[in-house]
């Protein structure tokens, strides 16, 4: 609602006084006009989006070697396959939006980094910690939502083993410098279950487990799964550019 109709400002430069009328539409902006979306159902993909998985098929998927997928597919997900490998998009990716939902085993055999130990790498390089974090201490910058070994959730939002949960990851590619180093570092905000985890964290480069994070120029990239030998499942996989 608009209080005023218009608003009179006047200013004194030297010894004059210029008055001017502004009106609410002054400031009214109506171009260019958003795209209309469709933002679909908890369970849906927005209109936009590009279906990574729908729990039908593999098709957007590879092994890291370019082999067909052989993790499971069943009842509308995915699970990992004990050393079969780590499975990416086919597609490469450059700044981007991120739902994927994703479940720990409901029979809890190990503990710490053993017990629902996956990940969401973003470009095949920055890992999202997947790992069973109820009621499970590690190191809290491996925990479920950690940027691996880089930055620990603001929250443990978790849910327990054998429940879907949810991340949803805005990623924003690097831009390097001629030499090699960030010019603008790649950044991550991390909603986990819907809750805000990541909250625009500037990555310091990869994410080692052993070692300190390394600065590698590279291009648009897979989001890849990785496995750790845990029979984790994911479904509902979508993802929209922002490119
Ligand atoms: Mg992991």
């Amino acid at each position: 609602m608009n209080y005023f109709t218009s608003l009179i400002v006047c200013t004194l430069a030297s010894t004059m006084v210029f008055c001017q009328t502004y009106k609410p539409a002054d400031t009214e902006v109506w171009e260019p006009v958003p795209p209309v979306v469709d933002p679909g159902t908890s369970s849906n993909a927005p209109s936009d989006a590009i279906v990574l998985f729908d729990g039908s098929n593999f098709n957007e998927w590879e092994h890291l070697n370019g082999n067909p997928v052989k993790w499971n597919l069943e009842d509308g997900a995915m699970t990992v396959v004990r050393r079969t490998g780590g499975i990416r998009t086919k597609k490469k990716f450059g700044s981007i939006q991120l739902h994927i939902e994703w479940r720990t085993p409901s029979e809890v055999t190990g503990e710490g980094q053993g017990r629902g130990n996956s990940g969401v790498f973003l470009q095949e390089i920055y890992e999202i910690q997947v790992l069973d974090s109820y009621q499970n201490s590690t190191y809290v910058n491996g925990q479920a939502g950690s940027v691996y070994k880089q930055s620990i959730p603001l929250v443990n939002a978790s849910r327990p083993p054998g429940v879907w949960q949810t991340y949803d990851i805005i990623y924003h590619t690097p831009v390097f410098k001629n030499d090699g180093s960030f010019e603008v570092p790649p950044t991550v905000t991390v909603l986990h279950n819907g809750v805000l985890i990541q909250d625009h964290f500037k990555l310091l480069g990869t994410t080692e487990n052993v070692g300190h994070p390394k600065v590698i120029p590279h291009q648009n990239g897979s989001i890849m799964l990785q496995d750790h030998s845990d029979p984790v499942s994911y479904r509902n996989i979508w993802i929209r550019e922002l490119d």
